[in-house]
């Protein structure tokens, strides 16, 4: 065996893993194929109950000095409607980072630890054996193998490949895809963190590190085709269509100027997923996802790297019954903490996604504005994990 772990994927989840393993006296081995920093597909908000486990990690100061204000208040942009109620919050302020420093920070504490980080190199496929898991990898020096006992999938939900636990490509009209961009010298309020309910998708604003400001969403492959007109790239039908659905949008983006290109990515497939199976263990969107209309998945990533490092202390790697045990206490302690807000963000996003169908219920919402705070208070904004 090369390793005691080995992780694919140097996203939130991994890293996370990567840091609780190392912190344990895990020899880990990370393999990330995107050379740091890389902008991705993300709202960027991080809400306040993961802040215990950024400094677990060792990271909650640099987070601190690193990422945008503290989100006090939610809003909802519907149309002519901006609602407004406050954000719950647990033992702080949520707030946003750019992915392009969020990830770099959290890899970089991984590498502190001792965690060997392969990057770029590209994990490529992986076999079972009676002692743990074979991992083929590409480099830009060639291919080669490691092997360890305990092989943890962390390489997100959205991309096809080879490796077994990568779903197989699909192609569907009613296909959800996300959009990112950021913007500088918007006029949005720095407190604010904005829900964005338009025809066919939603999406949210939040302001980020540097006076950036973050707008990302997701829409119906269908829907976006319908925008589009001869010659547009799909960010800008995107972008014209939410200026058009949404007052608070156009306001926010009067007189901004978009930073380099829209970004796309998915289609996302939110779904609870095994935690561990075939005796791979696995965190982050693999393990289970959300819509991002509840801007959590961040935080359950983190999280899951968290309750995964928890629940292998102890056990002997080489034992496959102690593997097996640790795979069931993660995916209790996984689905106590997330199974609610993945319930939850598939009803908003159902509503968000036909403000038309659901203008009542954006009646009630102005009416009682308490609602918002409720729907962020299910997604999770309040519950720590340790
Ligand atoms: C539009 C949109 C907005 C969102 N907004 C928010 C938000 O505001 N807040 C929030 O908390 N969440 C948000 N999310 C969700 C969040 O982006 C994800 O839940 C989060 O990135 C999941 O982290 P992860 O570590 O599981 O995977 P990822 O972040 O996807 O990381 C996976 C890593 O694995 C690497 N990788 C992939 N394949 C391989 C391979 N074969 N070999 C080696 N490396 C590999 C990739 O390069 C990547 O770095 C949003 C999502 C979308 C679509």
């Amino acid at each position: 065996m090369t390793h005691d772990a080995i992780i694919i994927g140097g996203g939130p989840g991994g890293a996370s893993t990567a840091i609780g393993l190392a912190r344990a006296g895990r020899r880990v081995a990370l393999i990330e194929r995107a050379a740091f920093p890389r902008r991705k597909v993300c709202g960027e908000f991080i809400s306040s109950a993961s802040r215990p486990v950024l400094d677990a990690l060792g990271v909650g100061e640099d987070w601190d000095a690193a990422a945008g204000p503290e989100i006090r208040r939610l809003a909802l942009f519907m149309g002519a409607r901006v609602v407004t109620a406050p954000m719950p919050a647990s033992g702080g302020a949520g707030r946003g980072l750019g992915r392009d420093v969020l990830d770099g920070l959290l890899l970089d504490q991984a590498r502190h630890c001792g965690v060997e980080v392969l990057q770029p190199c590209r994990a490529t496929g992986f076999e079972r054996h009676a002692a743990g898991h074979e991992v083929t990898i590409e480099t830009t020096q060639g291919s080669t193998t490691l092997a360890a006992p305990i092989l943890v999938a962390a390489h997100g939900s959205w991309d096809r490949g080879p490796l077994p636990t990568q779903a197989p490509k699909s192609h569907a009209p009613r296909d959800l895809l996300g959009f990112k961009a950021h913007f500088l010298e918007s006029g949005l309020d720095p407190e604010l963190m904005p829900l964005l309910s338009f025809p066919g998708g939603y999406g949210g604003m939040v302001r980020v590190d540097g006076g950036r400001v973050s707008i990302s969403c997701c829409i119906r492959r269908d829907v976006l085709k319908g925008l589009r007109q001869r010659g547009e790239t799909a960010g800008d039908a995107l972008e014209a269509h939410l200026a058009r659905s949404c007052r608070g949008v156009r306001e926010a983006l009067d007189g901004a100027r978009r930073e380099g290109p829209w970004l796309a990515a998915g289609p996302i497939r939110p779904a609870l997923r095994p935690c561990y199976a075939d005796g791979v263990f696995r965190v982050g969107n693999l393990a289970g996802e959300a819509h991002p209309v509840i801007a959590e998945g961040i935080s359950m990533a983190i999280q899951s790297g968290w309750l995964l490092s928890r629940a292998l202390d102890g056990c002997d790697p080489s034992m496959a019954e102690a593997r097996d045990r640790a795979g069931a206490r993660y995916q209790a302690a996984w689905r106590r903490q997330f199974s609610t807000r993945i319930r939850a963000a598939n009803a908003f996003a159902h509503l968000a996604m036909r403000p038309a169908r659901f203008a009542g219920l954006g009646g009630l919402i102005a009416a009682m504005p308490g609602t918002l705070t409720l729907g962020a208070r299910l997604s999770g904004k309040v519950k720590p994990v340790c």
